[in-house]
């Protein structure tokens, strides 16, 4: 008997040739098979007269094969069966390409059902390559039928023969993750009855039935996994923090914050007073000026005894904060310090040591600060930067280096609510909804390569003008092998060092440059030494070069919505009025959609709505970048609702049952999602 971990090589049709190309979709085992979801359906349930047939419609009949088929060879290894076939309403001229077989399966005068695409006028109505099946049969024909994404080697046809084989076969044997009060109180139905709907729903209702149960299911289990991260961290105490006067760091400042930025400030020192360990998220567009909120939580915490630490997601970034934090900090007498993944052993140790003996009060780096070697004497504050580049785990690995140290993320790409409530749950928030005065919109175009020339001498004066510029260029993919941004970049940089600028300075860094190499381009471009900067997207993150004005971005369709507008944020920094042209030959639907956004709008969270909605949540941050299990089914642009839902259900579960002592079945899909991911789940 074959159960749900039986190879799927049981399956009728399925050898070790298509075994791998399953493989390749993820399947492996029957469970697999029947938990690979539909992405799309056909409604093949009503059998239509061939006489009521339009031009291009597709649709299914039921006819009566005429007479015997014909096999024409066209020429060397092209065969074609044709077919005539009518049902009392009209008559159909079918072809078969490279299906001999057709000849001898069809047989004169008896009935089948055709699926395919109806062509042509009145009376010569034509299919090609339909599907046949004998009426009765109801696998590909008859009813509502999956589409299901594919790979090389497997067919639609293939495939759901497959999974209606797989579900006769073990579909009984799933079992509830859910428990049936959950079942219950939220009106889901049963597993089983959810997978044999997901894949061939007998009616659109029951359809949103089982997506609703299926969805309901990943959005609980992801939230339990969540809250089970956070979990550790509620109901624990810290000692108050003291000491909340800032007045030295605001002197220090050339600015005066805005409203949002002291707002944020404040609601982050009751924090610090409370004596429980702060959970914040800072959410600001691009430009807000987060980092001066991280920089005034960092000298309480430091002033308060404490260590504190910034993670940022890349070595440019990690380094720019750390400039710009050590020259504000150590004038306090703050002693900062920078660790990379990529520096030299020597200087690790030194900083290592300093850190641990407590000398270094603010640490600043990359996902090296997870190192195991990184030992702090106090650590009391973790902030994390760009943080949804962060998986839940990493963030709770630097956190478990204090002891309850309080955590501050700031999220520079706005984050769609529904994806917010999930990524960080039950955090508060703060949100820096205001720039600082004088900034200007970004003027955004969008034009084709044709406008080279244009963009170059605007370019040129703008730079006359005592600006800089920024030129990105997506990186090229050569099949298959590793992305190589280096080509790409540094070939673009050289052309117009050479063609097109000569007079002025061009460099370029890109994502395979050691840290010191790129560390030393991008500080002769702060300081204004380098005119124009060709990057790849290395830079799209926080840089902060208020002097650059126009960003340049080739072959913008390649880039993400959310991309584009961080890329965007680059510039408009400072007081000058500033350019984004994006330029792009595609003239596909979507890129075009995408481009005529970025021209309508600045506000990144319509932004990120509308990259959610056009990419899908699977790829909106790229799944390792948040490290959350992929969804499946849920679609977090319409499921907010159910999303709550799932939440609540969470919530309340673990209130009763906090150690999933009493819900063995959870716990172990927990483990599995999470394992899967690379997270660690404790
Ligand atoms: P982001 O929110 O994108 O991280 P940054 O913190 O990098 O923004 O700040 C963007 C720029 O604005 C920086 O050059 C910073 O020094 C400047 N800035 C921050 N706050 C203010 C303010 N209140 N007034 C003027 N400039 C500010
Ligand atoms: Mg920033």
């Amino acid at each position: 008997m074959p159960d749900l971990s039986t190879d799927v090589r049981y399956i009728r049709g399925i050898g070790e040739e298509r075994a791998k190309g399953l493989k390749k979709l993820g399947i492996v085992t029957l469970r697999d098979l029947i938990a690979y979801f539909p992405r799309a359906y056909e409604d093949r349930r009503s059998i239509r007269e061939i006489g009521s047939l339009q031009d291009g419609e597709s649709a299914c009949v039921e006819a009566m094969v005429d007479e015997p088929p014909s096999l024409n060879r066209v020429r060397k290894g092209m065969e074609l069966v044709k077919v005539k076939v009518s049902d009392g309403t009209g008559t159909l001229f079918l072809t078969f390409f490279n299906q001999s077989y057709r000849k001898n399966s069809l047989h004169a005068g008896e009935d089948y059902i055709f699926y395919g695409k109806a062509e042509g006028p009145g009376r010569r109505k034509s299919m090609v390559n339909p599907l046949v099946e004998p009426p009765g049969t109801g696998v590909l024909t008859g009813r509502i039928v999956p589409i299901y994404p594919l790979s090389a080697g497997i067919t639609q046809t293939m495939l759901v023969r497959a999974v209606d084989q797989g579900l006769a076969a073990c579909g009984d044997l799933l079992e509830d993750s859910l428990p049936d009060e959950i079942l219950q109180d939220h009106q889901l139905c049963r597993v089983k009855y959810a997978y044999k709907q997901i894949h061939f729903p007998s009616s659109e209702e029951e359809l949103d039935v089982a997506r609703r149960r299926l969805a309901f299911e990943e959005l609980f289990l992801l939230a339990v996994g969540i809250r089970k991260l956070r979990s550790r961290r509620e109901d624990c105490s810290c000692a108050p923090y003291g000491d909340l006067d800032l007045t030295a760091f605001y002197g220090k400042l050339s600015f005066d914050l805005t409203g949002a930025q002291r707002r944020a400030i404040g609601e982050i020192l009751a924090d610090f007073a409370s004596g429980q360990p702060m959970n914040r998220l800072v959410q600001g567009d691009v430009g807000s000026g987060k980092t001066m909120v991280a920089a005034a939580a960092m000298v309480c915490a430091v002033k308060n005894g404490f260590q504190a630490a910034l993670m940022a997601p890349t070595e440019i970034l990690a380094e720019q904060h750390h400039r710009g934090l050590s020259a504000l900090l150590e004038g306090l007498g703050i002693p900062c310090a920078l660790l990379t993944g990529a520096m030299p052993a020597k200087a690790r140790r030194e900083v290592l040591e300093r850190l641990e003996r407590g000398e270094i009060r603010v640490l600043t780096g990359t996902h090296a600060l997870l190192g195991e070697g990184v030992a702090f004497q106090n650590l009391g504050l973790v902030v994390t930067d760009e943080q949804h580049r962060f998986g839940v785990a990493q963030r709770a690995a630097l956190s478990a280096k204090g002891e309850w140290p309080h955590l501050l993320v700031m999220s520079a790409t706005p984050i769609p609510r529904t994806l917010a409530l999930l990524i960080y749950g039950d955090l508060d928030v703060s949100v820096i909804d205001e720039l600082p005065p004088g900034r200007q919109k970004v003027e955004t175009y969008a034009v084709t390569g044709a406008y080279h020339q244009r963009v170059y001498k605007f370019i040129d004066k703008q730079i006359a003008a005592g600006r800089q510029a920024y030129i990105v260029c997506s990186m090229v993919e050569e099949n298959d092998t590793i992305p190589d941004d280096r080509k790409a970049a540094s070939a673009y940089a050289k052309m117009l060092q050479e063609q097109v600028f000569p007079h002025l300075r061009v460099a370029c860094v890109h994502g395979r440059m050691k840290p010191r190499e790129k560390d030393a381009v991008m500080s002769a471009f702060a300081a204004g030494d380098i005119h124009i900067l060709v990057s790849t997207t290395v830079v799209e993150v926080g840089v902060d070069v208020p002097n650059a004005t126009v960003m340049v971005v080739e072959d913008a369709e390649r880039f993400g919505l959310s991309q584009l507008h961080q890329l965007r944020g680059r510039v408009g920094r400072g007081k000058h009025q500033s350019y984004c042209i994006l330029i792009s030959d595609n003239r596909g639907e979507e890129a075009r959609a995408r481009l005529k956004i970025m021209k309508q709008t600045s506000d990144g969270f319509k932004i990120a709505e509308e990259d959610l909605r056009l990419r899908g949540p699977g790829d909106f941050f790229g799944q390792r970048q948040h490290g959350l299990p992929a969804l499946k089914v849920a679609d977090l642009t319409c499921d907010a609702a159910l999303l709550k839902e799932a939440q609540d259900a969470a919530g309340d579960l673990l209130e009763r049952d906090p150690d999933l002592a009493a819900h063995p079945a959870i716990a172990c899909r927990l483990a599995e999602l999470f394992e899967l991911n690379g997270e660690a789940l404790n």
